[in-house]
């Protein structure tokens, strides 16, 4: 057995994985959990194996038989990071992990491996403010061009479009991010990753397609079998689950993942020891988590749609039949998560009023947490969108997001209520 404890992967399902899979206890005096490896650096038996060691990290020589990666400098490599990065890889059906700093640091760190001057991108919109930012306004100042399309039923359209815009041999990432936030509208990832096929056979050159998937994954929705090269995540929010860290990781192919991680050592943008730790422990709890979260939520999204101060929901799990959206979310979503948008009656002093009335729920931005919160898109995390596109991505004055906790569900019902009865 190697020190991954890699025997059986293929056999289990992720939740199993998740409480063993890529730790050997023997290692650590048969710790039945993963200590925290709280150290800087890593002792090596000999020179030899230092120089090995070495060898691999640069890429200088590939892998003999058997022969997994030392560890060298937390920097580097560290067990807690590459347990966690092998449990998200098996949860993504991927071949490899990469954990990071926060989100934004695995968004950035895979921007700046696989795209060059003169390249372009193309992104979903509405997308993570962060990652606008990154595209928007970090990318262009090393000459990479940003180019956004609507999220919805046009998008895979969009996407071409804009590919033979740009120039299609230019056009080396496409960037979704599925369901959209707030407005939770749904991108069909394979539609998409036919279009990205397509660029790629008229360029001859590698077009990526990476998909945020922060809000239903890895229990809801896994992009790599619907044709994504890379699954990118805010562990912050739901894998994290319980708002007391902040971190990233992405998954994907062996080669890929591993330039990744080399720039990742270069910039020094890895997630440290103990988050890595926690981040173990919570990936145990992410699958019974989001399950009963998206129960809550179905449970306050019904009642919501009933309610004479609310003008519409939305919600993945209230999606007509008959619609292109439920198509894409039927085939491509395991189940609804649990992130709300609603819209009430009086504008911004509506919202305001509803949500200063929360008892239970706590008003602030972040999602995916152990504990239920309620935010104001339009002069929170989205006051820095411009008036009219606001309109565009469904971000009206009256829009609540509300991310459902573990809080018992009739707590919640009647929190809930007694907020939207302050409405004046
Ligand atoms: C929070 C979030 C991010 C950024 O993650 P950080 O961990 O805060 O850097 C990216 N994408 C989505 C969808 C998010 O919700």
């Amino acid at each position: 057995m190697d020190r991954f404890h890699s025997k059986g992967k293929k056999a289990y399902n992720p939740e199993t994985l998740a409480l063993g899979y890529g730790y050997d206890p023997f290692l650590s005096e048969g710790s039945v959990k993963p200590p925290v490896f709280l150290t800087s650096t890593f002792q090596f038996r000999s020179a030899e194996e230092g120089q090995r060691h070495f060898e691999l990290a640069y890429h200088l020589r590939p892998p003999r038989a058997s022969e997994v990666p030392g560890l060298i400098y937390s920097r580097l490599n560290n067990p807690n990071l590459e347990i966690f990065e092998r449990r998200m890889a098996a949860w993504d059906q991927t071949d490899e992990g990469a954990a990071f700093a926060s989100g934004m640091a695995a968004t950035s760190t895979l921007a700046l491996t696989l795209l060059r001057p003169g390249d372009a991108v193309i992104t979903s919109a509405p997308i993570y403010g962060g990652t606008h930012y990154l595209f928007e306004h970090v990318l262009p100042q090393f000459n990479i061009e940003a180019s956004f399309v609507q999220a919805g039923d046009d998008t895979p359209r969009l996407v071409a479009e804009a590919a033979d815009r740009l120039g299609p041999e230019r056009v080396r990432l496409v960037f979704l991010e599925t369901p959209a936030n707030p407005s939770n509208t749904l991108v069909d990832i394979r539609a998409v990753a036919d279009v990205v096929e397509g660029i790629k056979r008229r360029s001859h050159k590698d077009c990526w397609l990476a998909v945020d998937n922060t809000f239903l994954g890895p229990v809801f929705q896994q992009p790599k079998l619907l044709g994504a090269d890379f699954v990118v995540y805010s562990a912050t929010k739901f894998i994290g689950g319980h708002s007391d860290l902040i971190a990233g990781v992405l998954t994907g192919g062996l080669d890929q993942v591993q330039a990744i991680k080399l720039t990742r050592t270069i910039l020094g943008t890895m997630a440290n020891p103990f988050t890595g730790w926690l981040l173990l422990r919570s990936l145990e709890t992410v699958s019974v988590r989001m399950r009963r979260q998206a129960k809550t939520a179905t449970k306050l999204a019904r009642l919501l749609l009933k309610h004479p101060k609310v003008r519409n929901v939305r919600y993945p799990g209230l999606l007509e039949p008959g619609t292109n959206q439920h198509a894409v979310f039927s085939k491509q979503c395991s189940g609804p998560g649990s992130l709300i948008a609603f819209e009430v009656d009086g504008g911004v002093r509506g919202a305001q009023a509803c949500l200063n009335a929360f008892e239970v729920a706590r008003l602030a931005v972040s999602l995916g947490g152990t504990e239920s919160l309620v935010e104001h898109p339009m002069t929170m995390t989205h006051s820095d969108v411009p008036p009219d596109e606001l309109e565009k991505i469904g971000v009206s004055p009256g829009l609540i997001r509300m991310s459902v906790g573990l809080e018992h569900a009739s707590d919640l019902a009647r929190d809930l209520r007694h907020a939207l009865d302050a409405i004046p």
